[in-house]
């Protein structure tokens, strides 16, 4: 049952004609348990209030798969603004995008128009910017351009999919960067071809990729709510004797805040990933599928 739910909210979740209803008729049906609000003034106060708690955030301004050139240089412009707020208000906060909100599916030369200005932000205020992965027709031209990033600008990660069976490789293709790397098990629905099917072999390719960016000696960013995962991490890291500032833990805004607060407590550096924005629906709907029982929030916020 739980594999059909994941397979039917997957399925809704890159529905076109829903994402620009939802777009229209604001956050609704217990998004907001999920997304700090539409405005960058809601996103500043769930800023504050997180660093208040102890923990980092990273900001992901909402928005994917945009095809016209306009609203991309509108969302970079957009990026460029929540970069100057965590500046000027000296908040611990990273900024996380997708390229697909940029331009990705429009032309490479956009993407790297819109990155540059978001890059030079980043090195003015001094915030870090990581590039969300998004699904696998995407990956190869995501990594490309990181690459070319990378080259010219420090403060910029990326995200590695641990349901892939080459991440692997492209985390050694990686390593001549000493890149920061959020390592995750991965969101999107992918064939049998790309990425295995059983989640008990993605759980042990996440080990696999946690122990080699680690041994690798680069920063890693461990993004999960598995507890099974983060124990592996803690013990890795002590029996390896890899100090607490190379790596972090991260969750998503509104899941197992209570964990979160605690691995803050226990000394571990904690990074918060807090969106916001109108275009929310995808990202909602991928949470509903990796844990169908939130429905019960959407059914609440209905009825609210
Ligand atoms: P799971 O095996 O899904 O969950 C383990 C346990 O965590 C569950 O048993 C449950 O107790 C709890 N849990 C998990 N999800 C929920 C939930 N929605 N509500 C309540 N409890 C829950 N994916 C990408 O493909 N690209 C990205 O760029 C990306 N960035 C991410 C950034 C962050 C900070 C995080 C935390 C995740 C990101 N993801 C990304 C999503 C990731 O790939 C997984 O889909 C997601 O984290 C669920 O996997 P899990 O590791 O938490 O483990």
């Amino acid at each position: 049952m739980e594999k059909v739910m994941r397979k039917f909210f997957l399925f809704l979740s890159d529905n076109k004609l829903l994402t620009k209803m939802a777009r229209k008729y604001g956050l609704k049906f217990g998004a907001g348990r999920f997304v700090a609000g539409e405005k960058i003034s809601d996103a500043k106060k769930t800023i504050e209030s997180l660093n208040e708690k102890g923990l980092s955030v990273t900001l992901d301004f909402l928005g994917e798969f945009v095809s016209e050139s306009d609203e991309a240089r509108s969302r970079a412009d957009e990026c460029v603004n929540a970069i100057k707020m965590i500046g000027e208000n000296q908040l611990d906060s990273q900024l996380s995008l997708k390229l697909t909100s940029l331009g990705l599916d429009i032309s490479e030369d956009l993407v790297l128009e819109n990155m540059e200005k978001i890059l030079e932000a980043g090195k003015k205020y001094n915030v870090f910017v990581t590039i969300d992965m998004e699904d696998y027709p995407r990956l190869q031209k995501t990594l490309d351009i990181f690459e070319k990033l990378k080259q010219k600008y420090d403060g910029i990660g990326t995200v590695m999919q641990a349901y892939l069976y080459r991440v692997s490789d492209d985390i050694e293709n990686l390593n001549q960067y000493n890149p920061n790397l959020r390592l995750v098990k991965g969101a999107y629905k992918e064939s049998a071809e790309v990425a295995f099917p059983e989640k008990k072999d993605t759980d042990e390719n996440f080990k696999k990729i946690i122990a080699q960016h680690l041994q690798n000696g680069n920063y890693t960013a461990v993004a999960t709510h598995d507890d099974a995962i983060i124990e592996f991490t803690k013990k890795f890291a002590e029996e390896h004797n890899i100090p607490r500032d190379q790596f972090e833990f991260q969750m998503l805004y509104g899941i197992r805040n209570e964990r979160q607060n605690e691995l803050s407590e226990e000394g571990y550096k904690m990074r918060v990933y807090v969106p916001y924005g109108n275009d929310w629906y995808g990202y909602f709907m991928r949470r509903l599928a990796e844990r169908p029982a939130n429905v019960g929030f959407v059914v609440k916020g209905i009825f609210k």
